[in-house]
């Protein structure tokens, strides 16, 4: 039996979170979340090991350090980086893997995929791109998270994002929340059927 790994990536605003959310809670038995580092602060009701590992700039630097994560990037001035332990964890348990990263892990992991790596045997890259620019420009004001200054910064970055989409084993055009998930879901599916 093997056990799959599955990146979602895509801009800020797209709604990666919420899908990965619910593919979590709908496939509990099988797959779970990768809980990810960041040197970014929490959020309102974030929690540390339940959302990110909050790490400060010396604690992500002795992992890196110590070659401990598989992947690493800096976004909007913040690092994030996925553990090799984190992962393991989970597929040692045989469990399929959730990866909510941004386009740069994307391409880092699909670089190791081609190392023949067991992690990376089975890994899957779904990008989910934006309607249009003005569209997640509306959802970031929506969520009421970033200032506008932020935002734009944001919409910048999803520019680049969505120019790297097709190095995507598979790539969503968000419709209405309902149809992104069924997409997801509907890949996973097929993905942990045939491979198992
Ligand atoms: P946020 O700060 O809004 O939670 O996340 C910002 C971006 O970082 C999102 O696109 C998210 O997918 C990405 N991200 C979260 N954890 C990691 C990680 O470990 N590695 C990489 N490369 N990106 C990450």
């Amino acid at each position: 039996m093997h056990c799959i790994s599955l990146v979602i990536s895509g801009p800020a605003g797209v709604g990666k979170t919420t899908i990965c959310d619910r593919l979590v809670r709908e496939f509990e038995a099988s797959l779970k979340r990768v809980i990810t580092s960041t040197t970014r602060r929490p959020r309102n009701s974030e929690k540390h090991g339940i959302d990110y590992y909050f790490l400060s700039n010396q604690q992500f630097e002795d992992l890196k350090e110590k070659n401990s994560f598989i992947e690493h990037a800096k976004i909007h001035g913040n690092y994030y980086g996925t553990t090799k332990e984190s992962v393991n964890e989970q597929l040692e348990k045989k469990f399929d893997v959730l990866l909510n990263i941004d386009v740069q892990g994307a391409a880092e992991l699909k670089k190791l995929k081609q190392s023949n790596d067991l992690f990376t045997n089975f890994l899957y890259t779904i990008f989910i791109a934006p309607k249009s620019i003005d569209d997640l420009r509306k959802r970031l004001i929506s969520r009421g998270q970033d200032s506008i200054c932020e935002i734009e910064k944001r919409l910048q970055t999803a520019m680049n994002e969505i120019s790297l989409k097709d190095r995507f084993d598979f790539v969503i055009y968000s419709d209405t929340k309902e149809i992104d998930y069924a997409k997801v879901r509907e890949f996973y599916m097929s993905k942990s059927i045939i491979s198992n």
